[in-house]
């Protein structure tokens, strides 16, 4: 209760109010009594002069009835004494101290003897005046021998200065009580203006704390406690302004770690996920929660922080998850001196590691292709030269005929890899003309129609009479239509047809090349578009082709926004579809 500094104002005031009282009051209670007790003594000194008391001592000696006389004389005084109902005179017998006369009869009964009585019994005066006792007096004595004399004393009993200070005490008492009340007030007062906009200020806070800086606290007075509010409003801008400045940063961050092509993972020491951004969740193909921890995301790659060394390197690990390849960085996350966890950055090498492969697979699959019709070129030009005349000339024709078609062959292989080069680098170039794909058609038929006659196959094209102009590069689309059409004759059976149809539907021109021939083998067609895929490698060979030419087509199509598919039955023949977005409708003959 006494905790608040409401209640410590309080009873500090009151504190305050009852010592200066209690202080003020003591001192006023003794100034009384000191008066009183130098008022008495003053008064007796002035009654009993060296004249008044040989005035009593001649009247002792000749009076017949000393005592009464005595206390006759000393009525006379008793104005001056100031005799009343507490203040009275009396006449002892020096002797026994037996009360003989006075002012007040009922001394005979209540008076003692004191010290001041006493030493006036023996001969001198008493005057001795103790603050404590219950009474102030002085005795005198009257012609005291040996036998003889009297002691004259007057006595007062304080009971005016008891009621004096009596009503001293009640009114300071009062002045105390009233002083209290006005205290509490004045604390209550003062506390209130101290307390409120330090209370203020504490809900002020409070706000702060919950991230609310939308009100300043209010500034009643330009006082201390104002400096202090006025500087917390600035505390609270600049604070404002902090936040502000780390929360841009913090989303800033955010948007990077959300939106990075990398994965990031970062664990505290327990191993717990301390974030993960989406990347990451989508390179290991699963999805994690608050209450995941390492041996969830990476179930078998087992790693320390030791492994990281002292000075904070990463270390580099190739990491197989979700069908990815991924390569993972582990770093050690340090807050201040002090290790806390390990972040891991993924990145997806899976793109990179295809190309890689891809890349080594043509490099041999070229060396391979190349390798064949040299070592031909070679062995036969070798038998040539060592036989000399040897030879037969047609065997000679012959051996000439094979190392000419071998040369032509890796003339075609080297014209085919240099056309998927070209196409790899120039992408559409000269890709804004407007073809018509029916003289394509016509002039691609015509060119393979001796071809075809050798391989017996026939070839029909069954065209509109309008077909619209697609968007692209002349040459390149002839190209792709006389692989589709050379590969329907060269994969055909004798006896066999290639029919070409065209149409126009939605925006598109589709050719299709139909043939009869042997078919592709399901299991083969996803790959036939691969470069240097074959399924029959012999029969390609034999009719001279490359590998490369489904694969030059597609790439062709695909440049042009079109797509190419193939659908086949083995032993009965393959359909090659092309379709190709149609482009600008000019009048005039492109
Ligand atoms: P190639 O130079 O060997 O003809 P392509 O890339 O043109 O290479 O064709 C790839 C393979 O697809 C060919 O080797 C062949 O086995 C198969 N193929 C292509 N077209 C046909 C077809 N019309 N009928 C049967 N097989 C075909």
């Amino acid at each position: 209760m006494f905790r608040s500094l409401h209640m410590k104002l309080v009873l500090i005031m009151v504190i305050v109010m009852v010592s200066v009282m209690a202080v003020v009051g003591t001192f006023l209670i003794n100034s009384v009594t000191t008066y009183h007790i130098d008022n008495f003594l003053s008064q007796m000194t002035m009654v009993f002069t060296p004249q008044f008391i040989s005035t009593l001592q001649d009247t002792e000696k000749q009076a017949q009835n000393p005592p009464a006389e005595l206390s006759a004389v000393m009525e006379a005084y008793s104005g001056l004494i100031g005799v009343d109902e507490y203040r009275a005179f009396y006449i002892l017998d020096a002797q026994t101290g037996r009360y003989l006369a006075g002012s007040d009869d009922s001394l005979a009964d209540s008076l003692t003897l004191t010290p001041n009585i006493l030493k006036a019994m023996k001969g001198e005066v008493g005057e001795d005046i103790e603050r404590l006792n219950e009474y102030f007096d002085v005795a005198v004595p009257i012609n005291v021998d040996e036998g003889s004399g009297y002691v004259v004393g007057v006595i007062d009993t304080k009971q005016e200065l008891t009621d004096f200070n009596w009503n001293l005490f009640t009114i300071l008492i009062r002045v105390i009580l009233f002083g209290i009340f006005v205290a509490v007030l004045l604390s209550v007062f003062l506390a209130k203006t101290i307390t409120t906009p330090i209370e203020r200020l504490t809900d002020q806070a409070t706000r702060l704390s919950e991230g609310d800086f939308s009100q300043p606290a209010e500034i009643y007075a330009q006082d201390e406690i104002g400096i202090l509010t006025q500087t917390f409003n600035d505390m609270a801008n600049t604070l404002q302004d902090n936040m502000q400045t780390i929360e841009d940063e913090r989303s800033k961050l955010n948007t990077l770690f959300t939106h990075m092509a990398d994965g990031v993972i970062a664990f505290d020491r327990a191993g717990r996920i301390m974030h993960i951004n989406p990347e990451a969740e989508k390179m290991l193909g699963k999805t994690f929660d608050d209450t995941s921890v390492y041996g969830d995301v990476f179930p078998d790659l087992v790693i320390s922080e030791d492994d990281m060394a002292a000075d904070g390197k990463y270390i580099e690990i190739d990491y197989m998850a979700n069908k990815r390849s991924l390569k993972i960085f582990f770093a050690p996350l340090k807050t201040g001196e002090v290790s806390g966890g390990i972040m891991a950055v993924l990145h997806d090498i899976t793109q990179q590691k295809r190309l890689d492969d891809a890349r080594k697979e043509f490099v041999a699959n070229v060396s391979h292709e190349l390798r064949t019709p040299l070592t031909n070129i070679k062995g036969y030009s070798e038998t040539l030269i060592d036989a000399q005349d040897d030879i037969d000339p047609e065997t000679r024709n012959n051996f000439l005929g094979i190392i000419y078609n071998e040369a032509d062959r890796m003339t075609r292989l080297v014209k085919d890899l240099l056309t998927l080069t070209k196409l790899d680098h120039d992408r559409m170039e000269g890709a804004e003309q407007n073809v018509d794909l029916r003289a394509i058609i016509d002039s691609v038929a015509s060119s393979m129609a001796i071809e075809a006659r050798n391989q017996g196959v026939v070839i029909e094209s069954d065209l509109p009479s309008e077909l619209p102009r697609v968007k692209g590069e002349h040459d390149r689309l002839q190209q792709v239509v006389m692989n589709i059409v050379s590969n329907a004759v060269k994969y055909n059976v004798r006896g066999g047809k290639v029919g070409i149809t065209a149409s126009a539907e939605d925006g598109q021109v589709c050719v299709a090349v139909a043939d009869t021939g042997m078919g592709i083998p399901a299991e083969d067609l996803p790959r036939i578009f691969e470069r240097f895929y074959r399924v029959d490698k012999a029969r390609s060979r034999e009719k001279g082709g490359t590998g490369l030419g489904l694969a030059i087509a597609k790439e062709i199509i695909e440049f042009h926004g079109g797509t190419i598919d193939v659908e086949s039955r083995e032993g009965r023949g393959t359909t090659v579809y092309m379709r190709l977005p149609v482009g600008e409708q000019v009048k005039a003959d492109a």
